[in-house]
């Protein structure tokens, strides 16, 4: 079971992936917790690169390629042998945040976005998305105040306009209107136990036990 966890800024993605993992370790599930961009050896050099802005000289287009990269690596390297054995495998952001960041807000054309997301994901595609929605103004007012450890300092991706963030959450919830199968929209405005219980709720019918 591959379950991922997208959204903007500070919508408590890292804390109810923690809580969902800890509640199916408790059912005795194997459960590995995974991030993007990052994950791997390889894909956590190139976070390096993404998040401290050395790529941004050369263009959005050469970045959504590095995530592409990363993320066939964190594939490659851990997502995919993971399944294969049978763990449940929570990933913090994945290929819709290449469609939503890179895609709507990085003005990259789509069959560009879809033909790295491809190459990028090579078969590997979620069984399931929970998006967690709220206004782009409370997101960013919590990952302001979020305490900042050596990796989640504001960077630059946060600093950006309201009106983007805002542009974001309208892309999140129009892919979820569009893949209903594959995605579930959570309000991320209601408190952490209620969003816990939804996501448990949601992942509980797709468990193989
Ligand atoms: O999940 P988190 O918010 O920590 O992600 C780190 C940063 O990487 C985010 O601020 C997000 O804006 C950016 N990002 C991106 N494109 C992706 C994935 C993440 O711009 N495909």
């Amino acid at each position: 079971l591959f379950v991922t966890f997208e959204g903007g800024e500070g919508a408590g993605k890292s804390t109810q992936i923690r809580l969902l993992a800890e509640a199916l370790r408790a059912r005795g599930l194997t459960v590995l917790m995974t991030r993007e961009p990052g994950g791997s050896k390889g894909a956590e050099a190139v976070r390096h690169v993404l998040l401290s802005g050395a790529a941004e000289p050369y263009g959005i287009r050469m970045e959504a390629i590095l995530f592409a990269a990363a993320r066939n690596d964190h594939v490659e390297q851990v997502i995919r042998p993971a399944l294969s054995a049978g763990t449940v495998v929570l990933c913090d952001r994945f290929m819709d945040s290449s469609r939503v960041y890179q895609g709507i807000t990085g003005n990259l054309e789509q069959p560009f976005i879809a033909a790295l997301e491809r190459v990028a994901v090579n078969g590997v595609v979620p069984d399931c998305t929970i998006i967690f929605d709220l206004p782009a103004a409370i997101g960013l007012e919590r990952a302001r105040k979020r305490s900042a450890g050596p990796d989640e300092q504001p960077d630059r991706f946060e600093k950006e306009e309201l009106e983007t963030h805002e542009k974001r959450r309208e892309a999140f919830l129009d892919i979820a209107e569009r893949e209903p199968l594959r995605c579930r929209v959570v309000d991320a405005t209601q408190t952490q136990e209620a969003i816990a219980d939804q996501v448990l709720a949601i992942a509980e019918p797709l468990l193989p036990i």
